[in-house]
């Protein structure tokens, strides 16, 4: 079997500690995996819901569960990438043989699901170490780092003409948001209303377009959230800064809400807002994630007197090998926009940086840069 190698990653070593760039040890691909050599890496929420404990998961950690790079070696059994492919990594690798898989929803996996709470491979390790002891990679991907080795249904193939750092978009943010907006009652004509345009909301709101919704509202207090959204697809966007967005849907609507509303945040608040939103006979999807212990209030009466529906959309119901090349279908013929989705873009080392304006000015989709001017260097200690 090859060495070991050390590379650098991102790694965050307790909840609340700022994401440090170190020497790491990476082990090569067993079977069923793939070493891929990052280029692009998203930043998404769930990262930052990670670093300040919102989102318990095994620590030390490196994070990341969207991007793109080239695969420099795969392990026995993985046939449909090869050493030299592009490639976008994502961040539910379904086993395709658990009862979810089995029955329809992949995106709910056993296997995958086990993985990401525990940190580890299918084998129950893991390949990335530090200081002689085990590094968990976020949700099997860990792609903020120079090299990462995941399952081999993490890695989708990507056209040339299609970019890394679009590709990266696809791991999480895109099938997120657009397959939240295709698995909904949402139908052609319809109006919708989406609560959270950052870069999952972003994309329901592309989802919502295709799809053949009618009218389409945005609620964001960020204005170049707004600005985004707008651009993608919505017809009206509302700042919650200077204007109840209910009150305003509301009236929007006739003091019907619209026929779908969708919670982009994972705030218990924004969804009773969204379920309010929503009229009666109407649905509204939770798609943003709530910290794990999170309750919500609501009107027991609207269910069944309204026939409302509260519903919950995870990963948008994708199932990557199926859905990335639809959604770079949709890209090629300009029916779905990536590039406006990026809106910041920070070296590796800036990680940090990153990650604190994400939080406190957030806007569209940040990307990591990632080159190898370290080199990915051959070594077999760990740092
Ligand atoms: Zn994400
Ligand atoms: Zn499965």
């Amino acid at each position: 079997m090859p060495d070991s190698r050390s590379i650098e990653a991102a790694v965050l070593s307790d909840y609340g500690q700022p994401v440090a760039i170190t020497r790491v040890s990476l082990d090569p691909p067993q079977a069923g995996e793939v070493w891929v050599n990052m280029v692009s890496a998203g930043i998404c929420h769930s990262d930052v819901h990670v670093i300040t404990g919102d989102l318990p998961l095994p620590t030390p950690t490196v994070l990341g569960h969207e991007g793109s790079g080239i695969v420099e070696s795969v392990g026995p059994g993985v046939t449909h990438v090869h050493p030299g492919d592009r490639v976008a990594i994502t961040w539910v690798p379904a086993c395709g043989r658990c009862w979810w898989c089995v029955n329809g929803q992949p995106e709910l996996c056993a296997k995958a699901n086990d993985a990401a709470v525990s940190g580890k491979h299918a084998d129950g390790s893991t390949r990335l170490h530090w200081h002689g002891a085990p590094l968990y990679p976020f949700s099997s991907a860990g792609t903020w780092a120079e090299a990462a080795v995941v399952p081999a249904a993490s890695v989708i193939p990507i056209p040339d003409a299609l970019g890394f750092e679009e590709a990266a978009l696809l791991g999480c943010a895109v099938q997120t948001g657009v397959g939240a907006a295709w698995r909904s009652p949402l139908r052609p004509g319809d109006t919708v209303a989406i609560i959270g345009c950052g870069g999952v909301g972003l994309n329901i709101i592309q989802g919502a377009r295709i799809r053949g919704a009618a009218t389409i509202y945005a609620v964001d207090p960020s204005p170049v959230n707004r600005q985004l959204a707008q651009l993608l697809g919505a017809h009206f966007v509302l700042d919650p800064a200077s204007a109840d967005p209910l009150a305003a849907l509301l009236e929007l609507t006739q003091d019907r809400g619209v026929d779908v509303a969708f919670e982009a945040v994972g705030d218990p608040d924004l969804i009773a807002l969204t379920f309010a939103a929503t009229r009666r006979g109407g649905t509204a999807v939770v798609v943003g994630v709530p910290t794990p212990n999170a309750t919500v209030s609501l009107n027991a009466f609207a269910f069944p007197s309204q026939e409302k529906t509260l519903t919950g959309s995870w990963f948008g119901g994708s199932y990557a090998p199926r859905d990335v090349p639809r959604l770079i279908a949709l890209w090629e013929h300009h029916q779905l926009q990536l590039a406006p989705l990026i809106q910041h873009r920070y070296d590796l080392a800036f990680v940090e940086t990153a990650v604190q304006e994400l939080q406190h000015h957030p806007a569209g989709r940040s990307l990591l840069r990632i080159t190898h001017s370290s080199g990915v260097s051959r070594a077999t200690s760990d740092s």
